[in-house]
């Protein structure tokens, strides 16, 4: 059987400071080494102060996927060389006198199985490399140490994942998760980075680095998979190793062999007490907690009968729900919920759209009002959605701009009807015999007014001329 565990690091994005100092966390803006002090360089002598909204943001994490929280909780040093690693230690957690990071022992279900989540914990993020040109020929490596010291959180999930796609569906999952807490914006580039490891029953466990997105993750892993059981069938031993993305050539390529635990020398960081968490932290974070995904999308269902397949998609993605819950009445909530997952979330579609978006909640309700009184056909709705979209303009302007009220004036409609009886005497015939294929004269009606007649006074009269009623 094929055992698959996760790595990913977590960026707490929405937070004002770095991990340990005052430096920036978005160090996104900044030009190379300007968002730096002492202390996220590590220079002799400068102590680092933890940041209290980040213990915060990583227990809110830890109690949403269902981790056990720890009464006190303890930093330690990992110790290694690399050049984006000021200090030549990084502050993590790590779990030697029993469990003191953040979270353990939790668990999220993905399509009915369940997944454990091994650790959470509170670690900072290095600083980045950026080579110039192909990395495999550069002869010069900058350094950046701008990321340096940004709070991460790292989440470790056992082996419990058996294909790819699990790993995929677990990765959306988890995205839509911490987007709804508010504590990450896992859209933002580097912001959500995952790591894999592969072993095949009683194997040595390969890990994958490196790789840019969920999408080659899912190739790397299934790329893995079968390298794996191509070496098995030979009677070649896996070795346990580090192994890289190669992009281009879309393989795992040999790093190095994976350290042992024991090469990073941990050790508890003197410069930072033990914290003890109190009930009250974690009953005022409870209290802060947003509504889940999960009873968003039970309510929705419950209390506004929405489908079952809307409420999922709406309650997924906050963005979109936030707007729903600005917009919605008791009344109108089904016909705008609709509005948002039929045609705006395909209008609005990246990040920068979301940002610049014009249309407002107001919006929203007027145009679904507009539609629930028959003054508006589904099809005019759509055009005038797309218009308030681009331009924000009222509804009432893009409305009366390019035509799209419908006709509710009994004269003029009556005056349509007449025109398609004429044209469709067969169809007529057989209404006669059969009344309930009239709604294909409703049809013929709507397409000559372009979607735009009442649709209830053109039965109404339809009914009345043909005798139905
Ligand atoms: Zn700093």
């Amino acid at each position: 059987m094929t055992k698959i565990g996760l790595e990913i690091h977590c960026q707490l994005t929405n937070l004002e400071s770095k991990l340990f100092c005052s430096c920036k966390a978005n160090y996104r803006e900044f030009s190379p080494n300007s968002n730096i002090c002492p202390i996220c360089i590590g220079l002799p002598g400068s102590l680092p102060a933890l940041n209290k909204k980040a213990v915060e943001n990583a227990t809110i994490i830890s109690m949403a996927l269902n981790c056990k929280t720890p009464e006190k909780i303890a930093f330690f040093r990992k110790n290694y060389f690399y050049p984006d690693l000021p200090k030549n230690f990084q502050i993590t957690q790590y779990d030697a006198y029993g469990p003191t990071s953040i979270g353990h022992d939790g668990k999220i279900t993905v399509e009915g199985k369940e997944i454990r989540i091994r650790r959470i914990q509170i670690e900072e993020d290095p600083g980045r490399l950026i080579y110039e040109g192909e990395s495999e020929k550069t002869q010069i490596t900058l350094v950046d140490y701008n990321r340096a010291g940004t709070p991460l959180v790292e989440i470790v999930t056992e082996p419990d994942f058996e294909n790819p796609k699990q790993v995929r569906v677990f990765l959306n999952i988890l995205v839509d998760l911490l987007t709804n807490l508010s504590v990450s914006d896992p859209t933002l580039e580097g912001a959500l980075r995952v790591d894999g490891n592969v072993s095949l029953e009683g194997g040595n466990k390969v890990e994958i680095k490196n790789v840019s997105s969920f999408h080659d993750l899912e190739k790397a892993i299934h790329f893995e998979i079968t390298r794996q059981q191509s070496l098995v069938e030979r009677g070649i031993e896996i070795i346990s190793e580090t192994r890289q993305w190669d992009d281009r050539r879309k393989i795992t390529v040999s790093a190095r062999t994976k350290e042992e635990e024991s090469d990073y020398r941990y050790f508890l960081e003197g410069d930072i007490p033990w914290i003890k968490l109190s009930p009250e932290h974690f009953n005022k974070l409870k209290e802060k907690m947003p509504e889940s995904i999960s009873s968003k999308r039970d309510r929705y269902v419950n209390q506004y009968d929405i489908p079952g397949q809307v409420a999922d998609i709406l309650s997924s993605d906050k963005f979109f729900a936030d707007l729903f819950e600005k917009s919605h009445d008791v009344l109108n909530a089904k016909e705008i919920a609709n509005i948002i997952t039929t045609d705006l979330m395909g209008f609005v579609d990246t990040r920068e759209k979301r940002e610049d978006l014009k249309l407002t909640s107001q919006h929203l309700t007027e145009l679904a009002n507009a539609i629930i009184s028959n003054k508006l056909s589904r099809i005019s709705a759509k055009i005038a959605l797309q218009e308030i979209v681009n331009t924000g303009k009222p509804l009432s302007e893009i409305i009366s701009e390019k035509d799209l009220g419908n006709v509710s004036d009994e004269s003029e409609i009556t005056e349509i009807i007449d025109k398609v009886i004429n044209e469709e005497s067969n169809a007529v015939k057989e209404i006669k015999e059969k009344p309930e294929t009239v709604n294909f004269l409703v049809g013929q009606v709507m397409k000559k007014t372009s979607g735009k007649a009442n649709p209830s006074t053109t039965l109404t009269i339809l009914k009345k001329k043909l005798g139905l009623s």
